[in-house]
């Protein structure tokens, strides 16, 4: 398949497509091959004023058109994303990494949502409060107002998508700031919104060096609303600069999910459904499968079996067919990965399959680290990338303390067929989403978030979109 690059790079500003004039430039980088494929322009805080004021401007406007014509608008981009697919695929595996399939299959996903947030902006219902003296109190949802949005790299038009199709379908306005290495795949999901008829100063797209973009729009008393999606360490900060004004914030952060396997489980089923997860996109999944804790009867099993399919996965350009795993999406990625494996490894870990860097482009080779110890930098921080750690369990309550252990708490998972003992760990793990003999966790209809150091807030279903809407109580005697 050919390796062309022909992606529109310009931001989207009041309803005007700017590229070039002068602004300092960015190099775009196909990962799989470690080379600049083209430069996209940073936005000026010129730019950013004037997004600014165009979302003031298109806030007012939206939020006073009827629901059917925000829907409708939504269900043009749905079908555009949809006929354009291919392209859009192919620019997200060239920017990314991830394999064609993959790719796709966000893009379909990216659609649902838009979809999904058209039929559901019609649902917004408020409630009338019947006191005995003859008073009424309304209680009213209104749009909270124009919403800066920062999307990561690991699903570029997805996590994008998943921010502007709630907040659009409730009238807010927009400025979408995606992230530096995927500028293409991101501009031309809003090309489908500015195609679909997005009024001017809705729906805009802002490249640039994110700390500077972050805190122009979160300073400016025009943007009610922060939504980001990313590192714990930003999301933090992030979370200090919206304090400042007092701005609702969803934060959707990192997690380090836990697996608990427990010995009544089918585990060849279990094996054959959990490798091919935790290499998903290369293991750049903030949900990804990686704390492996196995009950000690089946473990070594459990590890033979990870290792084995583990060897079978065959990595390569994105673009080439029969590639299971691309590379990691930027250069930073495999350097702390081998680090991590090192660490590990230094403090008694087995390497049982993969532990290397790739001699090309920024890839890592599939990696199962068997035994690995509390104290290995691994079991602490989220590797984000493609390596299992296991470690075997003996009770419940064990697998329950060892889950748990982190400051992190978004996606975990559990096999087991044994229903009590599915119940009272899904109520015990402290995590915002529990996957049992699944790992399907992000869904239009259902609410993805986290709890401690993972997030704050949902992104997906009412709970998503509820949390692009301001509550008014209105008295009346
Ligand atoms: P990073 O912390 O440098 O960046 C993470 C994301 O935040 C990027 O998309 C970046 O553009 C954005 N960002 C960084 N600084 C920002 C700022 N000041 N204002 C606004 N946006 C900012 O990390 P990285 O090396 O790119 O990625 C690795 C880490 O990011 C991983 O460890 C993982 O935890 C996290 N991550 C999480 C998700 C997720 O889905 N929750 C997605 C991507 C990355």
């Amino acid at each position: 398949m050919t390796h062309s690059y022909d992606a529109d790079l310009s931001l989207f500003i009041n309803g005007s497509w700017k590229l070039g004039e002068g602004r300092d430039l960015f190099p775009v980088v196909d990962p799989a091959r470690g080379e600049t494929i083209a430069e996209v322009p940073m936005a000026t805080p010129a730019d950013l004023d004037e997004a600014l004021d165009a979302a003031a401007k298109g806030f007012a406007l939206w939020r006073a058109t009827p629901v059917e014509q925000r829907a409708a608008v939504l269900k043009k981009a749905a079908a555009l994303l949809r006929e354009r697919a291919d392209a859009i695929a192919h620019l997200l595996t060239l920017e990314q990494g991830k394999p064609l399939a993959e790719a796709r299959s966000e893009v379909a996903g990216s659609a649902q949502l838009f979809d999904w947030a058209a039929e559901e902006a019609s649902r917004i219902y408020g409630r009338v409060l019947v006191r005995p003296t003859g008073q009424r109190s309304m209680v009213i949802k209104q749009p909270v107002g124009p919403v800066a949005a920062f999307s990561p790299w690991n699903f570029p038009v997805y996590l994008m998508a998943k921010k502007l199709a709630p907040a659009l379908a409730v009238g807010c306005s927009v400025i979408a700031k995606p992230p530096e290495e995927t500028p293409g795949c991101c501009g031309a999901l809003m090309r489908c919104l500015a195609d679909a008829g997005v009024p001017a100063g809705v729906a805009q797209l802002v490249h640039g060096v994110p700390d500077a973009v972050s805190r122009h729009l979160i300073a400016s008393p025009v943007i009610r609303k922060v939504s980001f999606t990313g590192s714990i360490p930003v999301g933090k900060h992030l979370m200090k600069l919206a304090a400042d004004g007092v701005k609702r914030i969803t934060m959707e952060l990192g997690g380090h999910a836990p697996v608990l396997v427990f010995d009544d489980c089918d585990l060849d089923k279990t094996l054959d459904m959990v490798v091919p997860q935790k290499f998903r996109n290369a293991g750049q999944v903030c949900v990804s499968p990686t704390r492996f804790y196995v009950q000690e009867g089946i473990y070594e099993r459990f590890v033979e079996g990870f290792a084995a399919r583990t060897a079978g996965i065959k990595t390569g350009h994105g673009l080439e067919a029969g590639t299971g795993m691309g590379p990691l999406a930027n250069v930073r990625r495999p350097q702390a990965i081998a680090a991590l494996v090192e660490d590990a490894a230094s403090k008694g870990a087995r390497v049982m399959a993969g532990g290397r860097r790739g001699n090309e482009g920024f890839f890592f080779q599939p990696t199962l680290l068997a035994d690995v110890p509390d104290t290995a930098d691994i079991m602490n921080n989220e590797p984000f990338g493609p390596v299992a750690v296991a470690a075997p369990f003996t009770t419940l309550d064990d697998a329950i303390l060892k889950a748990n252990r982190l400051p992190h708490g978004l996606g975990s998972f559990a096999f087991t067929e044994n229903l009590r003992q599915a119940n009272l760990l899904a109520d015990a793990v402290e995590a915002g989403m529990v996957g049992i003999n699944t790992f399907a966790l992000s869904a239009a209809d259902a609410p993805f978030g986290g709890v401690k150091d993972s997030g704050f807030g949902s992104a997906g279903g009412v709970e998503g979109m509820e949390s692009y809407l301001a509550t008014k109580a209105i008295h009346m005697a």
